[in-house]
């Protein structure tokens, strides 16, 4: 496990350039992602945009007639690794004055004019609301000006257009159901990046799901920043708007997208534990391939810190969600994602955070040292005073604590047979196959005749912290 990966997408992934089907001829575009899975699944909405205007895609930066750079603005550090990749491309471009190159997602939102006209990295700026307009963005540089589209829009969520996937295995692919977010957590940005929450046409959610199978995927994460706020035609007070069409909550989407077919496993992220009810847990337990994972980020085991974090919640209520996920869905994976080092957080504070991980006992966790971003709550009303080396001290804390539980939960499942959904070859050799559990452990046993989107039952005979190892059992 990584020390601050984006919980949804691991660190190899990052800076991962897009490829599709060549198009012969055309211009070429460069699409390198960074961050979260919701920047990963928009990169493919952005692919498809702009081959319907005529691009095709290369791996190779260097042969680029246009680079985009998908950002993220979480913490601080994400943005200085995103100018430093801007600044490499910025010196390629001396040499070939043709060359275009453009940032979209949170860093454009945030950053807005000051990359274009202060720093002079970019030629294109625009954020998460704007892609339908990259086409127009791309003429007006080629006419010799610069162009930005950083609107935020109350409306957009790309319902109608049909992603061209990136990830490569075929087997397991992302959704988005809702886009912004409505929390305002004092430490985070993405509300100012990613603006209003809006839900997405629950139809045009099943119809890409059903599209994912019949293409050979056999798994689909459904993305949200907090997907149990998911409502179709009804207002946030739960009022319907239009009484001769059907309401959708996020326990009727899962239910919806089980059934386009058995075969399809079911995940999503990211809960939020003040809006998580208990119809969504009995989903879960209702409907085999509704997958029993649950990430449920706490950020803190103090309750002080939590309001100070505006999170909605207090480890009481916390706990009693933990508790009716125990109660209703035995067996479940919970993962989380926890901060040090939070304005005012005492060491008194922080124990409260490791006991509530020893109760809790999470499957994994992503953690990460509290980090100060412009404009939000924290930064107006708070100060970021809990010095470096103590924030990198607290984590490292918390990290050791979570291996601990990592390799319990593991060697727990040693001895088990668990049905798994066959992903790649492993890393290492062709031979062995990667692949995950239910409750999504990543297990890596001998390929035999098995292949990426197969189902397979797994004999577990050994781990480490990170996966399990085993072998392929005939089915009983
Ligand atoms: N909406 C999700 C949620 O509520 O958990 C995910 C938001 S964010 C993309 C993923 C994680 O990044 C958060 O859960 C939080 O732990 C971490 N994060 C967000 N802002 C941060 C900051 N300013 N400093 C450190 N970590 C941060
Ligand atoms: Fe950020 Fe909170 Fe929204 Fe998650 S729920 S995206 S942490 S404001």
């Amino acid at each position: 496990m990584g020390i601050v990966l984006d919980k949804d997408m691991d660190e190899a992934r990052q800076g991962e350039a897009i490829t599709m089907n060549e198009v012969e001829g055309g211009r070429k575009l460069y699409l390198e992602s960074y961050g979260c899975a919701m920047n990963f699944s928009d990169s493919e909405v952005v692919a498809s945009i702009l081959t319907n205007d005529g691009f095709s895609t290369t791996q190779d930066s260097e042969e680029a007639d246009l680079i985009l750079i998908n950002t993220c603005s979480i913490r601080e550090n994400a943005e200085q690794r995103i100018r430093n990749r801007l600044r490499q491309f910025n010196k390629a471009k001396k040499n070939r004055p043709g060359l275009i190159i453009g940032i979209l997602g949170c860093m454009a939102e945030r950053l807005k004019t000051n990359l274009l006209e202060e720093e002079k990295l970019v030629d294109i700026v625009a954020g998460p609301d704007s892609y339908r307009d990259l086409p127009g963005l791309i003429q007006e540089v080629e006419g010799g000006q610069k162009a930005v589209n950083v609107l935020l829009s109350r409306d957009e969520t790309y319902a109608d257009i049909s992603p061209v996937r990136l990830d490569k295995n075929g087997v397991t692919g992302f959704v988005s159901i809702t886009r912004g977010c409505d929390n305002m957590c004092s430490f985070c940005v993405v509300p100012f990046t990613r603006g209003r929450e809006r839900s997405r046409d629950p139809q045009t959610i099943v119809q890409e799901c059903g599209a994912l199978f019949n293409a050979g995927y056999r798994e689909v994460t459904l993305l949200g920043q907090n997907v149990d706020s998911y409502r179709w035609n009804m207002t946030s007070k739960g009022e319907i708007k239009d009484e001769t069409n059907p309401t959708t909550n996020f326990a009727e989407l899962l239910v919806m997208v089980a059934q386009v077919h058995p075969d399809l496993r079911i995940r999503f992220s990211t809960s939020h534990p003040k809006d998580m009810t208990d119809d969504v847990l009995y989903a879960i337990a209702n409907h085999k391939n509704i997958c029993n994972y649950i990430h449920l980020p706490v950020q803190s085991g103090n309750s002080d810190i939590l309001k100070k974090m505006n999170r909605g919640y207090t480890r009481e209520w916390y706990m009693n969600r933990i508790e009716a996920i125990n109660r209703i869905i035995p067996n479940c994976g919970i993962t989380t994602d926890i901060i040090t080092g939070f304005c005012d957080e005492t060491l008194e504070q922080h124990e409260e955070t490791l006991s509530i991980m020893r109760e809790v006992k999470y499957d994994t966790a992503y953690m990460y040292k509290y980090s100060e971003r412009p404009k939000t709550l924290a930064e107006r009303k708070y100060e970021d005073n809990i010095p470096e080396d103590e924030k990198q001290r607290r984590l490292e804390e918390i990290i050791t604590l979570q291996h601990e539980h990592s390799l319990a939960m593991n060697k727990a499942q040693v001895g088990k047979i668990e049905e798994v959904l066959v992903e790649t070859p492993s890393k290492r050799s062709e031979e062995q196959m990667m692949g995950r559990t239910d409750r999504n452990l990543k297990v890596i046993f001998d390929r035999k005749d098995s292949k990426p989107g197969d189902y397979v039952m797994v004999r577990i005979t050994d781990c480490n912290k990170a996966s399990l190892k085993g072998e392929i059992v005939e089915s009983e």
